[in-house]
């Protein structure tokens, strides 16, 4: 049954493909206009991996796939496209092909220019509308770059990402200088996609990333949060932030936990990776960890370090570390460097601070503290901090039990509030 009009089989077995997509590429073709399946979704499946979502690239306009679709919502200024809605709040998104930007975006990130009226007619950089060819060159990385076509069961390969998927490398789409130049952010999906599909980055390719680096703060600070976000929330955190080291990215991207690994040596190394590593096998085993709690973990070698270093300074003259200031400032540094949301700052700085009371490090009315709002997002935190260090394996199993453990001897007084 799956065979091609020229009696070979599919390329794809039709069964793998998302059934709502299916539809909107028929529906297109109905309609007269070229449609396919882009992007990850080819790429993951020629790799035998289950894509996260399926996306689509035609030659309608946004108005045009509008007006065939009812359940459908344009989105997007500066990046126009479809988002054709299906039942359990599923998204098919449906992106018009566009030709590569003839210039440069503007490198930080500012919205378009005005608005003119008719929105097919807002032609900014990224809405100049191509053909199926261009808008393959325009994308990323080669093996991003391929197109299915499911009336054939044929893969279109404009860009030879057939052979780089073959041969596992990441290689961008024409010259590498300019494309990591044109859109920075590039280097961090590079590192994802090779983190998570345990890919090679092409030589050439990696040297443009390291040249780019320093090009990352032109890059609109919300993409680049959102792209380090999805590295650590794809579960290939421990392996993402070693290439970014490796690149001395993580200056810009994380920078207190920079200013860790940098000064605390191998041993500081081998305490950080351990937490990502915890983190990793969760979001693995598909667990749902909110960015608070997966940044918090990230955070938890820090804040441990900085608070006993603080604690040894401050015993010497006789007064208290207060370690809610170190995560203070810690959380304040990156609202500010990184423009984290406040939101997910403030979440993260009460999973930080619970942490004492979870270790049996500070001692307050414990029993109060299991209605905590957070207490089950902070457990899972100390959970992680367990498995990364062994330590603290007492406290964790009287909690799970849901008993309260004893403080520890040189626990110090309750400061209440949090
Ligand atoms: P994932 O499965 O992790 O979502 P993906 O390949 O689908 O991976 P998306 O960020 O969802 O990645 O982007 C969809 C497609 O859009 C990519 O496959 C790529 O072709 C193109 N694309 C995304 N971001 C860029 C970019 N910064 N520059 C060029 N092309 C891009
Ligand atoms: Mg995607």
């Amino acid at each position: 049954p799956h065979v091609r009009p020229s009696g070979e089989p599919a390329e794809i077995d039709p069964d793998e493909l998302d059934p709502d997509a299916l539809k909107v590429v028929l529906r297109l073709h109905q309609h007269g206009h070229q449609a396919y399946m882009v992007g990850g979704c080819v790429r993951d499946l020629l790799l035998g991996r289950k894509p996260k979502d399926f996306d689509i690239a035609t030659s309608a306009t946004p108005n045009e796939v509008r007006a065939i679709f009812r359940n459908c919502r344009l989105i997007g200024r500066r990046f126009r496209l479809a988002h054709v809605y299906f039942k359990g709040g599923k998204i098919i998104e449906v992106s018009t092909f566009r030709a590569n930007p003839t210039e440069l975006e503007p490198a930080n990130g500012a919205e378009d220019e005005g608005d003119s009226g008719s929105e097919d007619l807002l032609i900014t950089h990224d809405n100049v509308f191509g053909t199926a060819q261009q808008d393959a060159r325009r994308r990323d990385f080669t093996i991003n770059g391929l197109f299915y076509d499911v009336a054939e069961g044929r893969v279109i390969d404009y860009v030879r990402g057939r052979r780089d998927l073959d041969e596992r490398f990441i290689r961008t789409i024409g010259d590498p200088e300019i494309r990591m130049r044109e859109d920075p952010v590039r280097i961090l999906r590079a590192v994802r996609f090779a983190a998570k599909l345990s890919l090679d980055i092409e030589s050439r390719t990696y040297a443009a990333m390291e040249g780019a680096v320093e090009d990352l703060p032109r890059c609109a600070p919300a993409r680049l949060l959102e792209e380090t976000f999805r590295l650590i929330r794809g579960g290939v955190s421990a392996p993402a932030l070693k290439l970014l080291d490796a690149l001395d990215a993580l200056k810009l991207l994380l920078p207190p936990v920079n200013e860790y690994l940098k000064h605390h040596g191998k041993e500081g190394e081998k305490t950080f990776y351990a937490f990502a590593e915890a983190l990793d096998r969760r979001v693995a085993a598909g667990e749902a960890l909110d960015d608070a709690i997966l940044l918090a973990t990230l955070l938890m070698p820090i804040s441990r370090s900085t608070a006993q270093e603080e604690a040894q300074a401050s015993s010497q003259e006789g007064g208290r570390p207060s370690v809610s200031q170190v995560v203070e400032d810690l959380l304040a540094g990156f609202v500010q460097s990184a423009r984290l949301p406040r939101r997910i700052a403030e979440r993260c700085r009460m999973l930080l601070l619970a942490q004492r009371t979870l270790s049996g490090e500070r001692r307050r009315r414990s029993a109060a503290f299991k209605r905590h709002p957070l207490f089950h997002e902070a457990l899972t935190v100390f959970e992680m901090t367990v498995e990364a260090t062994g330590e603290g394996r007492e406290q964790l199993d009287a909690w799970k039990a849901g008993e309260v453990p004893q403080p520890r001897a040189d626990a110090g007084e309750g400061e209440g509030g949090d």
